[in-house]
């Protein structure tokens, strides 16, 4: 697939609506990893994963959860190089945007990294894609800062302890990327269990990032 054919064909025939709803994610939750809470909860609090753990991502917000029609969305851009759906999956991830950070001072954003090899499988990234669409109409740079720089299984067929595991030493720093004091925004499609995301932070934090935070089209 030529990504460029795929961008003609979304311009000529612009995908429709996703059919609704789309549900989004809700409070209570988790004030580190938006993991939502059933019972009503007062001010901020961390889930029992989130307190028993060190993080070095500050916090990942999304608007919507990962289920339905925003689940199926997500899966056909990604497995199915459906590009044309990119516009819908780059409006979700801006609607995350508006309601927790865009009052504040962001340096650029960061797509979590796909490994050269899945990369050109795929045709594209899907999270540098998502954080084109956004960075282009909310104003911020996107700087692909990092690199996976050995293959690893797919996530999602591994237990957490195993996706920890895996992500060891996988991620490194792009050549010539400079986080040192600067406040990144990492982008993905999906944030499940973060141990990509909380990876990718702590290489940027290690090199002197000043603030990593994680923002998503959906809470898995
Ligand atoms: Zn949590």
């Amino acid at each position: 697939m030529r990504l460029w054919v795929e961008t003609i064909r979304g311009f000529i025939f612009p995908v429709g609506r996703p059919a609704r709803p789309w549900v989004r994610l809700e409070e209570p939750f988790c004030s580190r990893c938006a993991e939502p809470y059933a019972r009503h909860a007062p001010g901020e609090f961390l889930c029992s994963n989130c307190a028993g753990r060190r993080w070095s991502l500050g916090r990942v917000r999304a608007a919507y959860r990962a289920v339905g029609t925003v689940r199926e969305v997500i899966l056909r851009f990604k497995y199915q190089r459906e590009y044309s759906l990119r516009p819908w999956l780059g409006r979700w991830m801006r609607d995350g945007f508006r309601q927790y950070y865009s009052q504040e001072k962001w340096d650029a954003l960061v797509p979590v990294p796909l490994h050269g090899a899945r990369r050109r499988e795929r045709g594209f990234n899907q999270s540098a894609e998502i954080a084109g669409w956004l960075g282009a109409k909310v104003g911020i740079g996107v700087e692909e800062g990092l690199v996976r720089i050995k293959p690893t299984p797919p996530q999602a067929r591994l237990r957490r302890v195993e996706r920890l595991r895996n992500l060891r030493g996988a991620l490194a720093l792009a050549p010539g990327f400079d986080p040192r004091g600067r406040r990144l925004l990492l982008c993905d499609d999906v944030f499940t269990t973060g141990a990509t995301a909380d990876a990718c932070a702590r290489v940027l934090k290690q090199a002197g990032a000043e603030e990593v935070a994680a923002l998503t089209v959906a809470r898995g």
